[in-house]
């Protein structure tokens, strides 16, 4: 739990694999730092847990790379549980949540670790947490691969930190952007004109859809890319 927190800065000297470079504008985590420090996490959880049984409890989708490092690296006893949540299309107010999948383990009694991609305004934690806590848990923990403290509207901390984020949008190792580059094995940052090209109405027949409908009318926050004057509003799928 008291691990320092890796703080990552705009600049990073990671090359972008060629495969990736039309696309992606830099490395901001590159695979080996990520690596190194999902162990550190997974020892870190693993010391305040001994002699316990877990209900690992993960949000979809964006925890799917870093949940199977995590849980791979955690010899502990544990069980594995999803909730889905997503934000509601394009009609509702940013931070409006749905779930699209509830909980099936009984946690009640239960020492529960909640493991999320990234924490950013804290409303998607703050949900979560009020739903896991009538279901009354022993202990609800909580861990994020990734911190954007600077964008932070409720007071909600995680208690397993990968890394604090200055305020980009990232994509990779699970993290999307209108669902694609979850499989990129760093997380990074996309050139403005990815998301030009996205926005772009109306793809022809039998190419794939660019942005999602809540991406395509701003309704939601608005962000920075890149410390450019480009924004675009995004919401959690
Ligand atoms: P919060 O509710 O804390 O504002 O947002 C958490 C969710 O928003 C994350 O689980 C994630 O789905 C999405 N999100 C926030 N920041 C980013 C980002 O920089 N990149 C991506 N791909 N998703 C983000
Ligand atoms: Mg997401």
């Amino acid at each position: 739990m008291h691990t320092t927190r890796p703080r990552i800065t705009p600049r990073s000297a990671a090359a972008v694999p060629p495969r990736w470079r039309r696309e992606v504008a830099r490395v901001l985590i590159s695979q080996e730092r990520i690596a190194r420090r999902v162990r550190q996490l997974a020892a870190a959880i693993g010391r305040d847990h001994q002699g316990r049984e877990m209900v690992v409890v993960a949000l979809l989708n964006g925890t799917v790379l870093f949940l199977a490092d995590l849980i791979r690296h955690l010899a502990l006893p544990l069980r594995l549980d999803f909730i889905g949540v997503s934000s509601y299309g394009s009609g509702t107010e940013s931070g409006e949540l749905v779930f699209t999948k509830e909980l099936r383990l009984n946690v009640r009694g239960r020492d529960v670790l909640l493991v999320d991609d990234i924490l950013d305004t804290g409303r998607t934690l703050k949900r979560v947490l009020a739903k896991l806590r009538r279901l009354r848990p022993r202990r609800i923990r909580t861990c994020v691969l990734l911190d954007k403290k600077a964008r932070r509207v409720e007071p909600v901390e995680a208690d397993y930190v990968g890394f604090e984020i200055p305020d980009l949008f990232v994509v990779g190792y699970g993290l999307d952007f209108a669902e694609r580059y979850r499989n990129l094995p760093f997380v990074g940052v996309l050139h403005p004109h990815v998301y030009q090209e996205a926005s772009k109405p109306a793809p022809p027949r039998g190419r794939p859809a660019g942005l999602p409908q809540q991406l395509q009318r701003p309704r939601g926050q608005r962000r920075r890319l890149l410390g450019g004057s480009a924004t675009r509003s995004y919401t959690r799928t």
